[in-house]
């Protein structure tokens, strides 16, 4: 995991998440009885809600007092950071099978660097935001103008991306829910509804996909109901999926679409189904995992030598080596590498 933190610094996507709300009443529209082929006990879209500017400004309660008028047991599924094949490929086939819909907030680099991605998301009818253009990890420390730059320029390369092949949804969640007032009240101006979350399933940290798939699940049992963050750009989020949207089944959750208020993302009739990548020959990055089991081995590889550079170097510092172990050991248990939202 830390190698993977290191990853997004140098890809520049890292941290994420937030939403929060100001709006009353949302319109909301009966979805068609689902009907998904080849998959009988498909999870399916329930309902779908539109969201504007006009009756929301921000949602969700891990920052703000309003969130969407969720039912009980009715979950909006959100994916950050992405697109990043092959997991955000993967995640795709996933919803597919389920014939669920979900909303993405894109990075604006990386919509440049993967447009067929941004545009493939698009086709499959799935709701498109935006989540910056340079992912910076501090947020909240940027100047008012750079916070802008980064909302507009951001929303402007997925539009470029998508080349007129589907929609840009006024959605914005503010990378490392480093949101400020100031933010709040431009984006706002400009009529984009900024989103933060109800709840998260820590799959930015070192757990494995089926803790993911549990944390998800539990927290959404606890909570009722919800707007669920997860990434798009997590080889353990892209292996829980499948999985967790069983859970969701089985728990007897929903799961509704959010729509711009305005027109509808419509899947295509005849667009290419979704590819899934292989494993590649030689190790590379992002790094295909073929099952849970091997990507743990090289989590914990990853774990295991950065667990040895800071034995040495703290025997280095204080000349202990023992000692050294003792620190780590507890600084590990309480859980010091679980960092904020990515
Ligand atoms: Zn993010």
């Amino acid at each position: 995991m830390v190698l993977q933190r290191k990853l997004y610094c140098v890809f520049a996507l890292v941290v994420c998440a937030f939403g929060c709300v100001m709006g009353t009443g949302a319109m909301a529209a009966d979805a068609a009885p689902p009907s998904c082929p080849g998959n009988p006990d498909a999870l399916g879209v329930s309902r779908v809600i539109k969201v504007g500017p006009d009756e929301y400004a921000r949602l969700g309660l891990m920052q703000y007092r309003h969130t969407l008028p969720l039912n009980d047991h009715e979950v909006v599924l959100t994916f950050d950071d992405g697109p990043l094949p092959p997991y955000t490929t993967r995640v795709l086939a996933a919803l597919s099978h389920e014939c669920v819909k979900a909303t993405f907030f894109m990075v604006g680099r990386m919509a440049a660097a993967y447009p067929k991605e941004v545009r493939l998301v698009a086709s499959m009818g799935h709701t498109i935001g935006s989540h910056s253009q340079n992912h910076p990890l501090h947020f909240n420390a940027l100047s008012e103008a750079a916070a802008e730059r980064e909302l507009v320029t951001g929303m402007q390369s997925v539009k470029t991306a998508l080349a007129g092949d589907g929609a840009l949804a006024p959605f914005f969640r503010v990378p490392g829910l480093g949101r400020t007032k100031a933010f709040e009240k431009f984006a706002q101006s400009d009529g984009v509804v900024v989103w933060s979350a109800d709840t998260v399933a820590d799959d930015w940290t070192p757990i494995s996909a089926s803790q993911v798939v549990h944390r998800a699940v539990s927290r959404l049992e606890a909570k009722g109901k919800g707007i669920l963050l997860l990434h798009d750009i997590q080889a353990r989020t892209a292996l829980a999926l499948p999985v967790l949207l069983r859970e969701l089944k089985a728990h007897g959750f929903k799961i509704v679409q959010v729509v711009p208020d305005g027109v509808a993302p419509v899947p295509k009739p005849g667009e290419p189904g979704v590819m899934v990548a292989s494993a590649p020959a030689k190790p590379a990055w992002p790094r295909v995992f073929a099952n849970e089991t091997e990507m743990l081995s090289a989590l914990a590889k990853q774990q295991a030598d950065a667990r040895a550079a800071y034995l040495i170097g703290l025997a280095r510092s204080h000349g202990d080596r023992k000692s050294g172990r003792r620190v780590h050991t507890a600084t590990l248990a309480k859980g010091a590498h679980r960092g904020t939202v990515q």
